[in-house]
């Protein structure tokens, strides 16, 4: 069991933090003792552990008692390097000069950042910056893009976890790895553009001309794509004029129909605008006219209908959802009156969000997000793979967006070949066995047709993840799950210390993979970052387990 000493404003995301690094842990309280006292909000050391962790980005009292001294990093982001890895801290941080090289380093003035030491049978590590500060930052503000392929809170949660078993602490964990699985999948969609024959002589139709016939050949001439894509795009662009007279087929209809066939059955999630020409708000006032899509979802209902039949899922691609939670409900309800379902997520077109929408959504009765990404790049914005609720939020889960095909392939953002961004999506799959959870992709309606043909890199994508042994879920099955690990409980008793049992408290997650219960086994000696994959054993439940946990004569 891990006590936490933090001050009350920060109580928030402690708990969320925990719902996380899903392992049993409480509020510090003075008539109990504990393996593990984290301490983030001060010096408190009053309560006795075995290993006591103080967290802070500036100087604390313990430093001045071990006579430590301390420098501070004066650089807006410091990163620290671990293991090989890089961990981002966007708050203070501080260092240990004096300590030598450790566990944790800067990587600029190469100092270290943590140190141990050990009195007695009590080891305390100071860690040189704020826990707790850095996940609330993850959480709302996010990373720049800079940072996007570091999955910083995963990596912090990684490391505490290192510290705590590296120190021969027991611990038990939920993790986010559902059973038979390494990790999840999910696929989705965002409809911006079902058929080319709503754009005539708009921004869309001269971006598509322009990309055909010009960016095609561009593309050609650096060795991104071959030349019978060229002559694809060549004759679609020629044709253009005959599909707006109803004389040619035209080519961006039927993305149902290709999805679902090089999917097959895996079920993927498409996020469906549910108004035309209404281009909403942007950040700053009223959003350019483009931004307006040019079909109501009602003029896709058969295909919608398609969809669900096969198994997949219907969501909201959101216009004012994301500021104005009366214009989220309607939006909302337009897609509940066609799908028939009443428990609707929501993407939002242009991935447009603010600090307010977690509680406009909220407040609009969606059943998930899955906005929190980038546009220009891709990885970790809020530095996870797993779904989580925004600080803002009371119920709410957020499913993060990891990858566009928009944002791996335009000039104006990465701008990979087809080769490069399977690359690119090959090291997020790393990731995420390493670390599980969720990643979340979007490709978008058109994506598979001209001009764009960029079905090689999906197809790649998805039998990547099939030979990953990955599970594929819809987001509002990825979210389910979720639901269901967080709605864990752990429970101790005084009279067997070393009994935890593990208790499911939501009742309707039954239908989807079980939960693991994974034992990370103690080591003898003090050593950090030394955990290989043989150091834990995982148990499979579904509602309850009980185990037992050696505490040694802590407990
Ligand atoms: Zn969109």
């Amino acid at each position: 069991m891990i006590g936490v000493i933090a001050d009350p404003s920060e109580h928030d995301v402690v708990r969320e933090f925990f719902e996380l690094f899903k392992t049993p842990w409480e509020f510090y309280r003075r008539d109990r003792r504990y393996e593990v006292l984290l301490c983030a909000g001060g010096d408190q050391v009053d309560g006795a552990a075995k290993f006591v962790l103080f967290y802070s980005g500036r100087k604390i009292r313990f430093d001045d008692e071990q006579k430590i001294q301390t420098g501070t990093g004066r650089r807006e982001i410091c990163i620290l390097s671990y293991q090989g890895n890089r961990i981002p801290i966007y708050g203070d941080t501080v260092t240990f000069p004096e300590m030598g090289k450790g566990v944790l380093m800067d990587e600029h003035t190469h100092e270290s950042a943590a140190y141990l030491d050990r009195s007695g049978q009590r080891v305390v590590a100071r860690i040189g910056y704020d826990l707790f500060g850095e996940v609330r930052k993850l959480l709302t503000v996010g990373q720049p893009p800079a940072n996007a392929d570091i999955p910083a809170l995963e990596l912090h949660i990684a490391f505490l976890r290192d510290l705590i078993t590296g120190c021969g602490v027991p611990l038990v964990e939920v993790p986010p790895v559902p059973d038979g699985y390494p990790f999840i999948a999910c696929l989705t969609h965002d409809v911006d553009n079902p058929s080319i024959c709503q754009h005539k002589w708009d921004h869309t139709m001269f971006g598509f001309l322009y990309r055909a016939v010009f960016g095609s050949l561009d593309n050609l001439l650096r060795g991104r794509i071959v030349v019978r894509s060229l002559l694809t795009n060549w004759a679609a662009a020629l044709k253009l004029p005959f599909v707006h007279m109803g004389l040619a087929k035209d080519f961006w209809r039927g993305f149902d129909d290709r999805y679902l066939e090089l999917e097959k059955g895996l079920s993927s999630t498409f996020f469906v605008i549910p108004f035309k020409n209404d281009p909403g708000k942007n950040f700053y006032g009223p959003a350019p006219r483009f931004r307006a899509a040019r079909y109501d979802a009602q003029d896709i209902a058969d295909t919608i209908r398609k969809i669900m039949a096969a198994g997949c899922e219907v969501g909201l691609h959101g216009i004012d959802a994301w500021h104005d939670s009366s214009s989220g409900h309607e939006e909302l309800e337009e897609i509940r009156r066609l799908t028939g379902v009443a428990e609707v997520g929501v993407r939002m077109h242009w991935l447009r969000y603010n600090h307010q929408s977690p509680v406009a959504l909220e407040q609009a009765d969606a059943a998930y997000d899955s906005t929190i990404g980038y546009n220009e790049t891709v990885g970790y914005r809020a530095g996870t793979t797993q779904a989580y609720k925004p600080l803002q939020a009371t119920r709410l889960l957020e499913l993060p967006l990891h990858a566009m095909d928009t944002a791996l392939f335009y000039p104006a953002y990465l701008r990979l070949s087809p080769r490069q961004a399977t690359t690119v999506l090959g090291q997020l799959s790393d990731d995420a066995v390493q670390f599980g959870g969720c990643l979340t992709i979007n490709w978008h309606d058109r994506s598979l047709a001209p001009e764009r043909l960029w079905d090689a890199c999906y197809r790649d994508l998805v039998q990547d993840w099939k030979s990953r042994g990955a599970w594929f879920a819809t987001a509002g099955q990825a979210i389910s799950w979720f639901k269901k690990r967080r709605s864990v409980v752990f429970e101790t008793n005084s009279i067997e210390p070393d009994a935890v049992r593990a208790r499911v408290s939501a009742d309707d997650g039954s239908h989807l993979p079980g939960l693991r219960l994974r034992i990370h086994k103690v080591r003898e000696s003090c050593g950090i970052g030394t955990q290989g994959l043989e150091g834990y054993v995982d148990i499979v439940f579904d509602d309850s387990i009980d185990t037992r946990v050696p505490c040694g004569d802590w407990c």
